[in-house]
């Protein structure tokens, strides 16, 4: 990919960046996951306001149209200014409006992206089952075609957000009968439906910010289905791909400056004088390297037309990874201080609680290896 940055993107870049010195509020978004759905729509809709939503999506939804590399900068330039995480806001930003662009029907672009680029909705994902995880394909919530409506009864599981979100892309079986990842549809679920009833999870860290999601014959229009009804296992990858495969550079960013604080915090403790801790912080700098230049490449791909596939499975992987190796070092850096106190004052500890689900989230690390070796690698399958 050619990084060469036009003048136009170092004008873009200079004017974001001007904005976000600016703008970017200094006490972060609220832990409490009421608070925060509510700072999330706010925050949104200061962005879009500003001009700074939807980079790279198309003008008539209400985005700017801009290059992929502007909205690289954007994604390098929001971390550097210590930009509010996605929350709430990650679903619908990061895979569900790029499924509604490169699938949905011009109805469904029309009534969704705008309103999910000024923070007016807010979505979450209903994939995942009691008994339908890292083998999705074997999902049971049924769909039942009546007229022109689908009636849906069933249980999702660890569905972030839930209970804040007004839409849900919800993967459901319509055909029983089918190849299990056949007879499976993709549709645009309203939360407010009749019938749905939200119960949420408390994680180890203390907060509920996933739940249990039953539906109970709740009626959704049959326009809602994005792709083809009995289709939806392709929409569904499409999806994950968006998911694993170009929502990262933020996420890459955020380790960079985390790694950069570990070292500062490193010459500040006297733990640089130690060869062994700068020889540790010179290879996670290399690894934060290498995460950057797979992101490029990625993006590129994306860039050039390509619908995000199984390489995103690379990224997902190493920047859990990489992000895994940083906050132990960083702890390790700090020392038990590090583990002690508050979590909310203690972001290094937060981190590291936060970061195992990382690598369950989205598909587990496990489950991204056999994608590689399958449809990346083209390994043979072992017996
Ligand atoms: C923080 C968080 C947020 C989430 N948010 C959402 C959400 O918003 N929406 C949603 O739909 N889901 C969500 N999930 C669910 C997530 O996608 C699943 O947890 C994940 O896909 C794993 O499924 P499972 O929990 O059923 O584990 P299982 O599939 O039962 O796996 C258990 C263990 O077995 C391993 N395993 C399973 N199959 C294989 C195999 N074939 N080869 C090797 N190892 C294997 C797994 O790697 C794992 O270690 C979230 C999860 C987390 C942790």
């Amino acid at each position: 990919m050619d990084l060469t940055w036009s003048a136009d993107d170092l004008a873009f870049r200079g004017a974001l960046r001007a904005w976000l010195a600016e703008h970017v509020p200094h006490a972060g978004r609220p832990h409490d996951p009421t608070a925060g759905a509510a700072f999330d729509r706010a925050w949104q809709r200061a962005l879009f306001d500003a001009g700074w939503a939807g980079i790279n999506w198309p003008v008539e939804y209400g985005g700017r149209g801009l290059s992929i590399l502007q909205q690289i900068i954007w994604y390098e330039e929001y971390a550097r200014a210590g930009g509010p995480p996605m929350g709430f806001r990650f679903v619908a930003l990061n895979h569900a409006g790029p499924t509604l662009i490169a699938l949905g029907t011009e109805a469904h672009k029309t009534a969704h992206l705008q309103a999910i680029l000024t923070g007016e909705a807010l979505w979450c994902q209903g994939f995942s089952e009691p008994n339908a995880g890292s083998d999705l394909a074997s999902l049971r919530t049924r769909g039942v075609v009546d007229g022109d409506e689908l009636v849906v009864t069933g249980q999702k599981t660890w569905t972030t957000g839930a209970d804040h979100a007004d839409y849900q892309e919800l993967l459901i079986r319509t055909d029983p009968d089918s190849a299990r990842h056949k007879g499976l549809t993709w549709v645009i679920c309203p939360m407010a439906a009749k019938g749905i009833e939200i119960h949420p999870i408390r994680k180890m860290n203390g907060r509920a910010e996933f739940c249990s999601v039953f539906y109970d014959e709740v009626r959704i229009p049959l326009s809602n289905v994005v792709g083809e009804v009995n289709g939806g296992w392709s929409t569904a990858m499409a999806t994950l791909g968006f998911e694993r495969g170009t929502s990262f550079v933020g996420e890459m960013t955020e380790i960079t400056l985390r790694l950069e604080e570990a070292v500062t915090a490193a010459k500040a403790s006297g733990a640089w004088a130690d060869d062994e801790t700068r020889r540790k912080l010179a290879d996670r700098r290399a690894e934060v390297a290498a995460l950057r230049a797979l992101n490029y490449a990625n993006l590129s791909r994306y860039a050039r037309g390509d619908a995000p596939g199984a390489e995103g499975s690379i990224t997902k992987l190493l920047t859990n990874e990489v992000a895994r190796s940083v906050q132990e070092l960083a702890l390790e850096i700090a020392g038990a201080e590090g583990l002690c106190g508050d979590l909310t004052a203690n972001p290094w500890a937060e981190m590291l609680l936060g970061g195992i689900v990382l690598s369950i989230g989205g598909g587990t690390a496990e489950i991204q290896r056999e994608i590689i070796a399958d449809r990346v690698l083209e390994l043979p399958r072992s017996r």
